[in-house]
């Protein structure tokens, strides 16, 4: 069984969790029928990319936002771009935390988020790893990164035009993701951005405000 989707608050099931604070299925339809030109988003990873890098982020008291980050999230939110969190979380598929240590932290990224008047429109999570001991074991599941399902699964919700849309994030794996979903993409050098090639990214920034600064200064895409 596979449910990829599920809301905030309700148990966890086997499959990738999908929340957000946007529930609507809004397919917005001119007088002749045609569907609206698709949207450009902003997709984030999350742990070293939105939050500080903790390993095995479990507990709500070691969240910290990046700084920069909410004032640069709000900035989106303010022009209606979608923004869309991208996370590969295979502690969960290793049995290290489970889904309600999950959902704590990421309560506690939405308050702290909200604090600075900032939203995050949708949130994908890939609970599955090849070396999983339980429901979640994967040789190479379509959605955790590098793979881009997660991207393609937010993108055919949301409506979003992935090839004017940019995947950000620490790691090659969300330069790839990005990529192979038809993205652009942006490495920021907190978490592990000094380990990756930066030659895989289209943009190189210190951090996740300077890299949307970027970004907007050539908006729309
Ligand atoms: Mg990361």
């Amino acid at each position: 069984m596979y449910h990829p989707r599920f809301p905030l608050r309700s148990p966890p099931v086997i499959g990738s969790l999908h929340h957000g604070a946007s529930t609507s299925k809004t397919t917005i339809f001119t007088t002749t029928g045609q569907s609206l030109r698709k949207r450009p988003a902003i997709f984030l990873d999350r742990d070293g990319t939105l939050n500080l890098e903790v390993d095995y982020l479990r507990c709500p008291e070691d969240v910290s936002i990046i700084p920069g980050a909410a004032k640069a999230i709000a900035r989106l939110n303010a022009m209606k771009i979608p923004v869309i969190v991208i996370t590969n979380q295979s502690g969960i598929g290793r049995g290290v935390f489970g889904w309600k240590e999950y959902q704590s932290v990421a309560k506690k990224i939405e308050e702290l988020l909200a604090n600075d008047g900032a939203h995050i429109d949708d949130v994908y999570v890939c609970p599955f790893h090849e070396n999983a001991e339980n429901e979640y074991r994967h040789k190479d599941h379509p959605d955790r990164k590098p793979n881009p399902g997660m991207l393609f699964k937010a993108a055919e919700k949301h409506h979003i035009d992935t090839k004017r849309s940019w995947m950000i994030g620490d790691k090659e794996i969300d330069l790839e993701a990005g990529r192979s979903a038809g993205c652009r993409t942006a490495l920021v050098l907190t978490g592990y951005g000094n380990t990756a090639n930066p030659e895989l990214a289209d943009i190189v920034a210190n951090n996740i405000e300077q890299a949307i600064e970027q970004i907007l200064s050539n908006w729309p895409a």
